[in-house]
């Protein structure tokens, strides 16, 4: 419980207004976009929106002294239960540290507060020519605070990697309210042990990251977008393994199977070609139209050879947008298939890809389970979405066992349970199998070092 007199101080740090205790807005900071139950609803005791860094180190100081269990906030677009209050006590939310404090051109990198949405920072940068990749497909709403404590991917990582190949520097509010700034703007930084890798892709266990020096690159000229359909998804998947070994290397490839293409067309009211059983979307990018033109030919080429059976170029800006739209609304347009739906987050080396796909469905075929595939196919990264009704009487336990399975296969194969979303809440049970016991050990010193007491997120990723 926390207490009155405690609740009043952390007012008198961010207004009445900012330190919320109804039971609907306790509520309304109690889930996010994982597949956690919403109930019994874990709510924080009180909802903390502080504005700047500072009243951030107030709050985790007085947490600290009380022993009350903070759980950081972005836009609560995680996948794995990471902004679920389940301990309750404070939920902190960065939803209105939302400034972009500086972009300097000269040395292509932008500091940000930790609020600010994903796409608000790409367009700001793309203003000024300056490219930031990290594209999840969440970002109209995710922000760049939960961006760095999941190390979020997403599109683009084919080519340029994932959030954590852009984190220059980070300000951090330490369990114990100490502000500490990692990195800088220096390219080439090997003072000391590297604290900003540390805290990317912590998910809000270690310290509350209150801004982030993010590096820009130059914004790509020109991009184009190809649509690839094919008969089989083994035809798909056989085409992504050949692109990447001819040196083709795409911005963006990403793959959606029969299931997930007949989503989009009921959503879309559409009709699918019944003979088309996967699709692939590319995104190109270079200097200009010619260097454009030979990527899609030796694209087609290889696509040719693996028996494509449509391929298409976008050729309006508008097609284009239209194709990733269809893309990016895929999670939803599944989702609302189906009462119930368990995505995962499966990582394997690039070779894999295959292998484990057609395991997938193995899987899938002996559960009697739907399992859509859908996922960056370019960097291995795989969101098998399993389809299911757990009201039914022996659902769950199939789909838990399936999950097991999955998971084990990924491993199998040389893969991680995790390629973006993180362990959060969801996959705990799995991390030991994954890390070992050593891993699980380090991890623990680590957290134990920085934050003594547990008030960080607990009980999360172990
Ligand atoms: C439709 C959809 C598509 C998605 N697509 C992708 C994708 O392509 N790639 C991808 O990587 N992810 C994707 N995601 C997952 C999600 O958007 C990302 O994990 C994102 O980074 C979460 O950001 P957020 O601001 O919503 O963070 P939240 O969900 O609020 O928090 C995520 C975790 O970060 C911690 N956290 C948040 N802010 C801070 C902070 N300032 N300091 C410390 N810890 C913090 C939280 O405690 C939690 O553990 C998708 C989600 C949805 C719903």
């Amino acid at each position: 419980m926390i207490a009155d007199d405690i609740k009043n101080k952390i007012r008198g740090i961010v207004g009445a207004e900012n330190a919320l205790d109804s039971d609907l807005d306790r509520f309304g900071y109690s889930y996010d976009a994982s597949f956690v139950p919403l109930f019994p609803a874990n709510k924080p005791e009180l909802v903390v929106r502080p504005a700047t860094t500072e009243e951030v180190s107030k709050i985790m100081a007085i947490a600290c002294e009380h022993g009350i269990p903070v759980t950081p906030r972005g836009a609560a677009s995680g996948r794995t239960g990471g902004s679920i209050p389940l301990k309750g006590g404070i939920s902190m939310s960065l939803e209105r540290m939302t400034k972009i404090l500086e972009i300097d051109v000269n040395n292509m990198m932008v500091w940000a507060e930790a609020g600010v949405r994903t796409i608000d920072l790409y367009n700001a940068c793309a203003a000024k020519g300056l490219f930031y990749p990290p594209d999840p497909a969440s970002w109209k709403f995710s922000t760049i605070g939960g961006n760095v404590a999941e190390n979020a991917g997403g599109m683009r990582a084919v080519k340029y990697g994932v959030t954590s190949n852009y984190v220059m520097g980070l300000e951090v509010v330490l369990a114990d309210g100490t502000v500490l700034l990692t990195g800088g703007k220096a390219i080439k930084n090997v003072t000391g042990y590297n604290l900003t890798s540390l805290f990317t892709g912590s998910e809000g266990t270690l310290g509350i990251i209150t801004k982030a020096l993010l590096r820009l690159i130059p914004m790509p000229k020109k991009r184009g977008t190809l649509q690839l359909m094919f008969r089989t998804l083994d035809d798909g998947c056989n085409t992504i393994h050949q692109m990447l070994q001819s040196g083709l290397l795409p911005a963006a490839a990403e793959i959606m199977d029969r299931f997930c293409l007949e989503a989009v067309a009921k959503h879309r009211k559409t009709e699918l070609d019944p003979a088309v059983g996967c699709c692939i979307i590319v995104e190109i990018d270079g200097e200009d139209d010619a260097a454009l033109d030979t990527q899609a030919k030796k694209m087609e080429a290889v696509a040719k050879q693996c028996g494509v059976y449509q391929f298409r170029v976008a050729q309006t800006q508008q097609e284009s947008d239209e194709l990733w739209a269809i893309r990016r609304g895929l999670s939803s347009a599944i989702a609302s298939l189906v009462p119930n739906r368990l995505g995962e987050d499966i990582s394997v080396p690039r070779d894999a890809f295959p292998e484990v796909v057609r395991r997938i469905g193995a899987i899938a075929g002996k559960h009697k389970l739907t399992i859509a595939v859908y996922g960056h196919a370019g960097d291995g990264n795989i969101h098998p979405s399993i389809l299911c009704d757990l009201s039914k009487p022996g659902e769950e336990e199939r789909v838990h066992r399936a999950v097991e399975e999955l998971f084990d296969a990924t491993l199998a194969v040389g893969g991680t349970l995790s390629g973006e979303h993180g362990i959060g809440i969801t996959k705990k049970p799995y991390i030991a199998k994954a890390l070992g016991e050593a891993g699980v050990k380090t991890l623990a010193a680590i957290k134990q070092a920085l934050d003594p007491k547990g008030i960080l997120n607990p009980g999360k990723i172990w």
